[in-house]
């Protein structure tokens, strides 16, 4: 039996509260719409959690046990605790897996951990989107043909303003003539990141075949090995070194005096 892999789906669940078009096509939630995608193939745990739920419902416990974060936000970016923000950055940092969807290049956790404005340029108009693979042998491509289509999006085209990725998976085309790099890939400490594009919340983007199949390749390419990474910033002493050394000072530090940090 192979371990299932441990994925919590948030999702802030405002538009589907608020806008009745958004209701209409997540009647659950879009975080459980995102969940269901992710378990279609049996060989995830899925969990879901929203900005409702006490600590956003990324407790330490919740976080301690998750593999891979998959994070929806949009309207509410400004509403996620620092703390809860901070907490999921030591876990990305450890080896969690963390993949941002769509808007979410605005959200707390994913601007952290790029450092940089991720900005876009964007427009709503409905038109077609055409997702070129340009990395076939990617496991976030896997059982993807040459490129895949959704009929109607909201355009972001670039410059998209983020650290130049590690591997680029997908590039889109836009009807209206923009480009995006739209599945991009990074490493932040032990933890694997990947930002994809699709999914705004008035088309239903996250019930297309292809973009649901992304996302379970994505998780699974973002799973950690089990390896925890912990940051404690040790104290090595003159003693404990690999080789003899003298003192030679000066030292601020007291023997015995935790690190500073
Ligand atoms: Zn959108």
């Amino acid at each position: 039996m192979t371990t299932q892999i441990r994925v919590t789906a948030w999702g802030e669940n405002v538009h589907e509260r608020e806008n009745p078009i958004v209701a209409e096509i997540y009647p659950d939630g879009m975080h459980n719409t995102i969940a269901h995608a992710i378990s279609e193939d049996g060989d995830c745990e899925v969990r879901t959690a929203t900005l409702h739920d006490p600590e956003h419902g990324l407790t330490g416990d919740v976080l301690e046990n998750t593999d891979v974060l998959v994070w929806w936000g949009h309207a509410a970016h400004g509403k996620v605790a620092d703390e809860v923000v901070e907490r999921v950055l030591a876990r990305v940092w450890q080896g969690m897996g963390f993949i941002a969807l769509h808007s979410s290049h605005y959200s707390k956790p994913f601007m952290r951990l790029m450092g940089t404005s991720c900005s876009i340029s964007w427009r709503e108009a409905g038109e077609k989107e055409r997702l070129w693979v340009c990395n076939p042998a990617h496991p976030i491509a896997r059982g993807i043909d040459r490129y895949f289509e959704i009929e109607n999006v909201e355009m972001y085209g670039e410059p998209f303003a983020v650290p130049t990725p590690d591997e680029i998976v997908f590039i889109s085309w836009f009807e209206g003539g923009e480009v995006f790099r739209s599945g991009c890939t990074w490493k932040r400490g032990n933890g694997k990141i990947f930002y994809f594009r699709p999914g705004h919340e008035a088309y239903p983007i996250y019930y297309n075949k292809d973009v649901r199949r992304v996302l379970r390749n994505a998780v699974r390419w973002a799973t950690s090995d089990g390896v925890k990474w912990i940051d404690s910033c040790p104290r090595i002493d003159v003693e404990d070194a690999p080789e003899e050394i003298t003192m030679k000072g000066p030292s601020i530090h007291k023997k015995g005096e935790a690190g500073l940090r």
